[in-house]
């Protein structure tokens, strides 16, 4: 047993927030070769009975320039190596970016599972703004909201089950 889930996706969709509500441990970071691995925090969770890992990616990548482009898609590399299955956070108060389809283009190509988190989906009206989300070719997706945990529920039911 030791399944791994790597959140990936461009900076402030809510990453880290979706990540401190699911696990319950942190782990050391064991990895201190590259700036590549440090920039992760690790956790573990459980849901329905089923435990797993979880790496929270580009801890140190601020802002959105596109000079970050080629830090984040090689986080996305390292996940899609890693992981054995992948959540890939958007935010639908942003829609979709330019770097968000980088991601997905990426990730179409991946043989494991990926999950859609459409991210900040506080309220009812922001569920339809999730459907342009289909527009990225990953199926379909789940709405979620990190901050309160809201649908985050029908997202860890999937994910076991496809660990
Ligand atoms: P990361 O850069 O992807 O790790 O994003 P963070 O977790 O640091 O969050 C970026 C910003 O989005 C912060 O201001 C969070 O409070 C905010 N945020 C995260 N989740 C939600 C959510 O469900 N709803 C709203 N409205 N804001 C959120
Ligand atoms: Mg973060």
């Amino acid at each position: 047993m030791n399944n791994i889930v790597a959140i990936v996706g461009r900076p402030n969709v809510g990453k880290s927030t979706f990540f401190n509500r699911l696990i319950q441990r942190r782990e050391a970071i064991v990895d201190s070769v590259s700036g590549v691995t440090r920039d992760r925090n690790y956790g573990k969770s459980e849901w329905n009975g089923k435990e797993f890992s979880v790496i929270d990616t580009g801890g140190y990548i601020k802002g959105s320039d596109d000079i970050f482009e080629g830090e984040i898609r090689k986080q996305v590399e390292l996940a899609i190596d890693e992981a054995d299955a992948i959540i890939f956070v958007v935010d639908v108060e942003d829609g979709i970016t330019p770097m968000d389809e980088e991601v997905a283009k990426l990730l179409r190509k991946v043989t494991k599972p990926v999950l859609l988190a459409v991210n900040k989906v506080d309220n009812a009206m922001r569920q339809q703004d999730a459907i342009e989300f289909y527009n990225l070719g990953l199926g379909e997706y789940f709405t979620i909201a990190g901050m309160s945990g809201s649908g985050t529920g029908e997202l860890l039911d999937k994910l076991v089950e496809v660990l």
